[in-house]
């Protein structure tokens, strides 16, 4: 999809599996199970999508999977896969470009499932994916990876956030144009210092909104995750990023969805629901 010069892509790293209930928060599982099955385990299967922005000089990834460095415990817990190198990296090889072309990381937030392939498993220790890159972060989530609170510690790992200090590294302070057409946006609701990320100054602009809707099932803003920090302060953010989407026709495109790479939304009656799937290719 070409968008403001860029040519955009959603590629597919791999998919994992995460307890049904964390990702739907209060909502009964009534509700939830009739868009998203769960297994035996209670688990639901969860895409791990990334974004590819070619164009204007760059070769632009955001966000990067869970990449490859899981013992056999967490690969159990997980469903996940640790094969010899992140999936990111396999995944922009069928799509023909090299991994060390790529120019920047835009990493959403450092949780594991958003910037495990940031890094990958070195003869001696965690190493940097793309060494050359440039890799774009909030200040404010670095720090709260850097030194995570007990709830979130699980999902901030050291081998993830660690090799970052060596990297080229754009800390960045709230909302700003990272690059020509492309911008990133602050949130806190889900944890500190997430940032949205868009495609194209104008109306039919592509948003990666991560972890603020990680599904379509997570379009109504009232439907959070059990892992979201501020569930208000997220709710309010989710109401203003739907408005935007609905007044621009915004693609938000869906990091965990298992079905679809992106929805436009609709409001009926107050009500924002997902109104189109959009294929991001
Ligand atoms: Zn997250």
């Amino acid at each position: 999809m070409m968008v403001d010069g860029w040519n955009v892509r959603a590629l597919s790293t791999g998919r994992f599996r995460l307890d049904g209930g964390a990702m739907f928060g209060n909502v009964p599982k009534v509700l939830w199970s009739r868009k998203h099955a769960a297994d035996d385990k209670n688990r639901i299967e969860l895409e791990l999508r990334v974004l590819l922005a070619e164009g204007h000089g760059r070769r632009v990834l955001v966000d990067t999977g869970t990449g490859n460095q899981w013992d056999a415990k967490e690969q159990a817990i997980f469903d996940v896969a640790a094969g010899d190198e992140p999936g990111v990296c396999s995944a922009l090889r069928a799509a023909g470009v090299d991994p060390a072309d790529i120019t920047d990381v835009v990493i959403t937030h450092l949780h594991f499932d958003h910037a495990g392939g940031v890094t990958r498993r070195g003869s001696d220790g965690p190493v940097l994916t793309f060494p050359k890159a440039r890799h774009h972060v909030q200040r404010t989530n670095m720090e709260t990876a850097s030194a995570p609170n007990e709830r979130e510690k699980a999902s901030y790992l050291v081998r993830t956030v660690g090799p970052l200090s060596g990297a080229d590294l754009h800390l960045v302070d709230g909302g700003e144009e990272i690059l020509p057409g492309v911008f990133v946006e602050p949130s806190d609701g889900h944890t500190t210092g997430l940032q949205t990320v868009r495609v194209g100054a104008g109306d039919g602009a592509v948003v990666f909104v991560a972890d603020m809707f990680p599904t379509a099932a997570h379009v109504p803003p009232a439907w959070t995750m059990g892992y979201d920090l501020c569930p208000r302060t997220l709710m309010k953010e989710k109401r203003a990023i739907l408005e935007r989407a609905v007044r621009s026709g915004w693609a938000l495109v869906l990091e965990h969805d298992p079905f679809r790479d992106a929805v436009r939304v609709m409001e009926k009656d107050g009500r924002f629901e997902a109104a189109e799937d959009v294929a991001i290719q």
